[in-house]
């Protein structure tokens, strides 16, 4: 070995930002039970029948072509005389994850949080709020990663003045007015996310972070191709990680290699990427707070490297205090 998981824990370097881009895979992975209470991971093409808005749906008099519950709600919202549909509808899928919470011991979700800096972020399109539940449980010993919301979050509210993101049900630290809740739900074939100022901002943060990561992670995200916004973006940033050529996505998807093929093949016609069915797997679980260091090592300086495997099965203290070692250095690094 050239690196050991030790010199690897004593290195840190100024590094770039890892980006982790989250979907509905994610957190039914981690969750293939439920939640906490048992309350399951709707997938998106499963949505309707496990939030059981079928009722909902059929009143609306209408034979869609699609059971992706994103493009069905786009059809809805397009007529007016559909809006009262609309809101209940709304109204159902934010109960329904609102009430969502991790179980008391560690999951994915802590471990991915742990297992990356305060630089990097995890950009969510879950509406979901264990990401939330997750950073705040670990974030008294830690810095961790910065989250986004690309589809807006129950468990997220924003000032409307632009002054800051917060827990939705608070207080904006700077004007002290309530926090606004996000939507969830926006007609996503018309690329007009843009016309919501929080998703705005959470997309033009990711299109800026994609142009310096050296490292993205795609966990879980189907990518349809409805989703015209994401897709561009998507396409923008694979575009710009042509330039530069080099081992930098990552894929996390328990689906099978045919159909990931299938999905990122517009987007990555000549590129190599990595895929991972297991997060364990993931070069995140594996060099946890140190991806840029040992990425650096391996492609950079073509070192062998040993991993350094985060201790999955431990409860929160014995995994807090393995986490420990990663943070001290990195105390030490920035003083
Ligand atoms: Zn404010």
């Amino acid at each position: 070995m050239e690196v050991s998981a030790e010199e690897e824990i004593q290195q840190i370097i100024a590094g770039k930002p890892h980006v982790v881009i989250l979907g509905a895979g994610a957190s039914y992975a981690t969750f293939p039970d439920g939640d906490k209470h048992g309350r399951k991971l709707p997938l998106m093409s499963k949505f309707v029948e496990t939030l059981g808005l079928g009722d909902l749906i059929n009143k609306t008099g209408i034979r869609f072509d699609s059971n992706n519950f994103e493009d069905i709600y786009s059809s809805i919202y397009k007529r007016p005389e559909l809006l009262e549909i609309r809101e209940e509808l709304e109204d159902r899928v934010w109960k329904y994850f609102s009430d969502m919470e991790l179980p008391d011991e560690p999951t994915i979700y802590d471990h991915l949080v742990l297992s990356l800096r305060h630089k990097d972020f995890i950009a969510t399109f879950n509406w979901d709020p264990f990401l939330v539940q997750a950073i705040k449980r670990n974030s008294d010993r830690f810095k961790l990663p910065r989250p986004l919301f690309l589809h807006g979050n129950v468990a997220v509210g924003y000032c409307t003045d632009g002054h800051m993101m917060g827990n939705n049900g608070g207080l904006c630290h700077h004007c002290h007015l309530p926090l606004t809740a996000t939507n969830l739900l926006y007609p996503i074939g018309e690329k007009n996310y843009h016309l919501d100022q929080f998703i705005l901002r959470q997309w033009a943060t990711l299109e800026h972070l994609l142009k310096h990561a050296f490292m993205v992670t795609i966990f879980g995200y189907g990518a349809p191709t409805s989703d015209a916004s994401a897709i561009e973006l998507l396409k923008k940033a694979w575009g710009s990680i042509d330039e530069r050529s080099m081992e930098e996505f990552e894929i996390i998807d328990v689906r099978k290699e045919d159909d990931l093929r299938n999905t990122w093949s517009p987007f990555i016609h000549t590129h190599h990427y990595r895929v991972e069915t297991n997060f364990y797997d993931s070069w995140i679980a594996n060099h946890p707070r140190r991806t840029h260091e040992a990425y650096v090592n391996q492609f950079v300086d073509a070192k062998f490297i040993e991993n350094n495997p985060l201790p999955e099965t431990a409860g929160f203290e014995e995994l807090w205090d393995w986490y420990d070692k990663l943070q001290v250095v990195e105390n030490a690094a920035s003083t």
